[in-house]
């Protein structure tokens, strides 16, 4: 029986959408095949460009480092939490939580542990102005799932906290909050409706960077061996 994946990332390219102030991205071709034999590129970005993850030294000058965190932080049984009614700007709160805390209980407890995602939906505006007007958490939700054993929390949308393009003072109560617990953040996801229903183990395994405080991934979805 042959197994379904379930593409959870964006592509990288000169158009991903970064967060206001973030480095830009680029990947261009430094040898071609066509006057050097073979194609290599060189690829320039911020850690926190497109799909990624965040780790707790994001915030945190003491937190853990993501070539130093276990494989195992990055590797989780899914609960998709089902939000994409919300407008933009728009709350997420304890009360769009609740229905799903047994099962992020009975999931924490399974091998792995649990992911949370947060469909939002929002990732239908991804490359337009309205992508930075997304959903956010509040941080009593953030802290509920936290309580709940929750390792990860993911988004299809650029933060879990509220972005301000208008160069206010962000509030990053969620990150500090989640980080600041020891779990993981993972951002600009996408496809999250595909793995709405059934079980789903999801991989969001970042790339081995020294002392970094995040890193593009190429996230997945297959379904949980039974
Ligand atoms: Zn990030």
């Amino acid at each position: 029986m042959s197994t379904t994946y379930v593409d959870l990332s964006h592509t990288l390219d000169e158009d991903v959408q970064i967060y206001p102030g973030d480095p830009a991205f680029s990947c261009c071709p430094v040898l071609t095949v066509e006057k050097d034999g073979l194609n290599v590129h060189s690829i320039s970005m911020g850690s926190h460009t497109g799909t990624h993850v965040d780790a707790p030294y994001h915030f945190f000058a003491s937190g853990a480092q993501i070539d130093a965190m276990p494989l195992s932080a990055f590797i989780g049984n899914a609960v998709v939490v089902e939000v994409s009614n919300k407008k933009a700007k728009e709350m997420i709160t304890c009360e769009d939580i609740s229905p799903y805390s047994e099962s992020i209980r009975r999931k924490a407890a399974q091998e792995h542990g649990v992911f949370v995602l947060l469909h939002t939906g929002w990732s239908r505006h991804w490359r337009s102005d309205l992508y930075f007007e997304h959903p956010f958490l509040t941080r009593d939700a953030a802290q509920h799932l936290i309580d709940l054993g929750v390792k990860l929390i993911g988004v299809d949308t650029l933060s879990p906290d509220e972005t301000r393009v208008d160069g206010s003072t962000p509030d990053f109560g969620v990150h500090e909050l989640v980080l600041g617990a020891g779990a993981v953040l993972a951002e600009n996801l996408t496809n999250l409706g595909a793995i709405r229903t059934g079980d789903w183990c999801v991989n969001l395994i970042p790339l081995k960077l020294k002392g970094c405080d995040g890193s593009p991934v190429r996230a997945f979805a297959y379904r949980a061996p039974n």
